[in-house]
């Protein structure tokens, strides 16, 4: 799938339409999601043109290890290492991504349960 420039998270990335900011820098940017599935419940995102976790796992070693050190930074200044988190990446249609441009959820604040819910299992 081409990236498109006009998705919602290339837009926050722009400054064309508002977020919740948490941190930032020239290579990433955290924000608060709109629609808190816990607590505690952020998007992290590159600023680069990366569709889904499997464009973005082939930009080079450098790149995805920058980024995710960054993630387990921002995780632990939320302060959520000693109680836990849990990351969350959904590539393509039969994940639910609805926003094309390659995201991580960082879900904590509270006991999660299980992995998916019980009426999204093997059926
Ligand atoms: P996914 O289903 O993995 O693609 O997740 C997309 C996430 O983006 C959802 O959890 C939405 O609640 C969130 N989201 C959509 N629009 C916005 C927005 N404008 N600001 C913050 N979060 C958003």
């Amino acid at each position: 799938m081409a990236y498109d420039k006009e998705n919602i998270f290339a837009k926050i990335i722009r400054g064309e339409i508002p977020a919740a900011k948490i941190y930032e820098d020239d290579d990433v940017l955290a924000f608060e999601d709109i629609s808190k599935a816990a607590p505690v419940h952020v998007l992290v995102v590159p600023k680069g043109d990366f569709v889904s976790f499997d464009d973005f796992a082939k930009s080079g070693a450098d790149k995805v290890a920058n980024f995710f050190a960054k993630v387990q930074k921002i995780a632990a200044d939320l302060g959520l290492v000693e109680n836990g988190y849990r990351l969350i990446t959904n590539h393509g249609a039969d994940a639910s991504q609805s926003v094309a441009h390659f995201h991580v959820h960082i879900l904590g604040g509270r006991e999660l349960g299980g992995l998916l819910d019980d009426d999204e299992k093997i059926r």
